[in-house]
């Protein structure tokens, strides 16, 4: 069995492998054991999956396996994981924006008996304005809200031990925020700092609308506050009508020309009731969508494609 496990997602990755992989398996090669690449193809539309089928080819520390669509970058993570055999395990990106010469300093402080080794990062390189200040408001929201203690500023860029990943593995949740689950697992964690280089080549494969269903996902998977949230804005709008009532109450029995005569007054009670409605409502739905994402028991992920790994073994 290998001593470490490298888990990299891939996604229409085809500019960034040759060099991802130049600079992996030279760490690789520096590590104090065996180790195995662990390459996901998360239903790429290039020709990432042939890549990753020479790379098997010349390299038998790679092996890879071939997700039948896009799962998204989570469940390919989570499919490394379910792979990985290593004692440790170190999920990174495929676009070099996690630099691998990290690894050997987690490596470090996991053989100083940390289990969990997450990166964090200090400063973001030539990454769009809006993206880090989204990112920047979402980590603090996340921290308030979130009732385990997940680090700001951290990616899924980490290395585990095995224990950590056996639980992770047998942890059935669909909506993986593994950042969170991670979080969640607890043993002894501690983090190394760094600046996060701009991606190698390529477009972000991180959609807005895909980040903004991981943080959602986030949000709901770790906190049940948006559910009180709709109950305080409803206790909120009851106050506020009952107020409104004595007032109108008291205009009409003490002023002969009552100012709360018209139509606006009514639009606008209307509409505010109702979005709050509606606001409760959707709170609401996304919780209940997850439990009926949770309840079919579909698989996470089907796959099309597996490499041979050193001595077949898998879950
Ligand atoms: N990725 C994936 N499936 C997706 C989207 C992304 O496997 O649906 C992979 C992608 O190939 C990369 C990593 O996830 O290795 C991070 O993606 P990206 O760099 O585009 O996002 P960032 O984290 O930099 O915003
Ligand atoms: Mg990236």
């Amino acid at each position: 069995m290998p001593k470490y496990s490298l888990i990299i997602p891939i996604y229409n990755e085809e500019e960034t492998i040759a060099e991802m992989y130049r600079r992996v398996s030279s760490v690789m090669d520096g590590l104090d054991g065996t180790s195995e690449l662990i390459l996901i193809n998360d239903g790429s539309k290039d020709r990432s999956l042939v890549m990753l089928r020479e790379l098997h080819n010349n390299d038998e520390r790679v092996c890879y396996l071939s997700l039948a669509r896009n799962f998204g970058h989570q469940v390919a993570v989570t499919a490394g994981l379910n792979f990985a055999r290593g004692e440790a395990v170190i999920v990174l990106d495929a676009d070099l924006q996690d630099p691998p010469e990290l690894i050997p300093e987690m490596i470090e402080l996991w053989q100083q008996d940390y289990q969990v080794v997450y990166a964090q990062r200090t400063k973001r390189l030539q990454e769009s304005w809006f993206k880090r200040s989204t990112a920047f408001m979402f980590y603090r929201l996340l921290k308030l809200l979130a009732d385990v203690d997940i680090p700001a500023d951290t990616g899924d860029y980490c290395l585990m031990d095995r224990k950590v990943v056996d639980i992770l593995n047998s942890m059935p949740e669909r909506n993986r925020y593994i950042r969170g689950l991670r979080a969640w697992i607890g043993f002894r964690q501690t983090f190394v700092r760094f600046e996060r280089d701009p991606r190698y080549a390529g477009q972000v494969k991180y959609t807005f609308s895909k980040s903004f269903s991981l943080a959602l996902n986030s949000l709901v998977s770790f906190s049940r506050i948006p559910l009180r949230f709709s109950t305080y804005l409803g206790l909120f709008s009851a106050a506020l009508s009952l107020f409104m009532a004595i007032l109108v109450l008291y205009w009409r029995i003490h002023e002969a020309k009552s100012p709360v005569t018209g139509f606006a007054t009514i639009m606008i009670a209307i509409f505010f009731l109702g979005s709050v409605q509606l606001i409760g409502i959707g709170i609401l739905g996304e919780y209940i969508g997850r439990i009926y994402e949770e309840i079919k028991g579909r698989p996470l992920y089907t796959i099309a494609e597996v490499s041979k790994f050193p001595k077949e073994n898998q879950k």
